[in-house]
């Protein structure tokens, strides 16, 4: 009897069809944090309960109803990471690889949140981040925003808008947090469900909220701006000029805040009009006190993490071809073929190891191999029969209309090829 058991709500397999985006989204991005010095970093997918919600704030979204919080069968409270920072945190209290010496580490992998599933938001999602350890700023701010410009430029995505806004220091924001309170209890009565709930938790993500009513409400609310000191205000102001110089386009959106409770100063995010929704693609911002509350001494921090998702969705309005695909493909007849046909495309990778190359398996006619050659998306088909195995040399086939076939000697097969396959172009990466 066949089994009906499926993925869970809100989680997806990745077929082999769509896995050349995330494979180039993934290529391209450590090539790019390579390129500025940064090294990857991994840490497990379980850790304990606590670690997010002392990091990430018992009153945020993703530890209030989000998060996968379980006791194992040692009675142990663990959870499924929602996010990559509080984890690359506590990895580098834990192996010393704090204070004193600067750290640029980056990381991808699978986060979990239990929200409700729709476009662009699921339950098992994956990111890519970058955290930053040891720079008081903001010449690192200015660099990570350049870098990841640098991503979608590789990557070929377009229409990105940079949204940024200063948080300021705790303590400005918590005498923002009171003026803002102080305004919004007094028109409590018109806010939404869900911002009346806020209110006490978490103040100012009522800020980014997207109720319309609970918006124009808004409108006449204090600005974190007006709480912020010369120091902030000067900090700002320096990143805003560098940006500027580097030619890196930026809206200064007042009601920027983040969604967890570690940020201070600079926050930023992209967006997209082209996702709906949920349109954020890249978000993140500086975390100074963060370290101070989990190691003991002060040390600065900031980071971003990208929705690869969210980031694939973008990139396949343009096509893409080559990755996964072979170049080529080993047409084999007569007896002697098969096992003739193993040893050469073994000699082939040895001569060439970038080839791509798909060996014909379980015989079957000419016709039906050139069949699954033409299929394979291959641009030229190898076959070797037993006239060529008799003369040592292979008969070449294009397949995508590059002229004639040809008999090539065995001794010249890895120059011809190295000469007459075309580099896919998007495969550039
Ligand atoms: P949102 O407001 O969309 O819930 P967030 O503030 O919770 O975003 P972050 O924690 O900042 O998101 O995560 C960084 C990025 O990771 C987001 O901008 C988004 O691209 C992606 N992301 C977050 N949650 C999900 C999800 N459930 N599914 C897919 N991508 C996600
Ligand atoms: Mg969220």
């Amino acid at each position: 009897m066949t089994d009906k058991i499926r993925t869970i709500k809100g989680m997806h397999d990745l077929l082999p069809n769509d896995i050349s985006w995330w494979q180039k989204l993934e290529s391209v991005a450590a090539k790019v944090f390579s390129s500025y010095g940064y090294a990857e970093i991994r840490t497990p997918i379980l850790e304990k309960t606590q670690l997010f919600t002392h990091s990430i704030g018992e009153s945020t979204d993703i530890v209030e109803k989000e998060m996968y919080a379980f006791e194992d069968r040692g009675g142990e409270h663990i959870a499924l990471r929602p996010e990559g920072t509080a984890g690359v945190v506590r990895a580098a209290l834990e192996h010393g690889l704090l204070f004193g010496q600067p750290q640029r580490l980056w990381y991808r992998g699978s986060m979990f949140r239990r929200e409700r599933p729709q476009r662009g938001r699921t339950r098992q999602f994956h990111q890519l981040g970058v955290e930053v350890f040891g720079f008081a700023g903001p010449d690192i701010d200015a660099e990570i925003i350049v870098m990841a410009e640098r991503l979608w430029h590789r990557l070929g995505i377009k229409g990105l808008r940079l949204e940024i806004n200063s948080l300021g220091s705790n303590s400005e924001r918590a005498s923002y947090r009171e003026k803002l309170v102080a305004y919004l209890r007094s028109r409590f009565d018109e806010l939404d469900a869900d911002s009346q709930h806020r209110l006490e938790r978490n103040p100012l993500r009522i800020l980014d909220t997207k109720n319309p009513t609970t918006r124009e409400l808004l409108t006449q609310a204090p600005l974190l701006q007006g709480s912020l000191g010369d120091d902030s205000r000067a900090y700002f102001d320096k990143l805003i000029n560098s940006l500027e110089k580097l030619g890196v386009a930026y809206t200064h959106n007042p009601f920027l805040v983040r969604g967890l409770d570690y940020y201070s100063d600079t926050v930023f995010e992209w967006v997209t009009d082209e996702l709906g929704a949920q349109g954020t693609v890249c978000a993140g911002g500086r975390y100074d006190s963060l370290i101070q509350q989990r190691g003991g001494k002060p040390w600065p921090g900031i980071g971003f993490a990208m929705g690869e998702e969210r980031l694939v969705e973008l990139m396949r309005q343009e096509p893409l071809t080559g990755i996964g695909t072979p170049e080529v493909y080993l047409v084999l007849a007569g007896d002697e073929s098969p096992l003739a046909g193993l040893q050469l495309a073994e000699v082939l990778r040895d001569e060439l190891p970038n080839l791509r190359l798909q060996s014909n398996m379980d015989g079957g006619s000419f016709k039906a191999q050139f069949k699954r050659a033409d299929r394979s998306g291959a641009q030229f088909a190898l076959v070797l029969a037993s006239g060529e195995i008799a003369s040592n040399c292979v008969t070449v086939k294009p397949l995508r209309g590059q002229g004639e076939q040809v008999s090539v000697a065995r001794a010249e097969l890895a120059q011809w090829l190295r000469t007459h396959i075309s580099q896919p172009i998007t495969n550039a990466g």
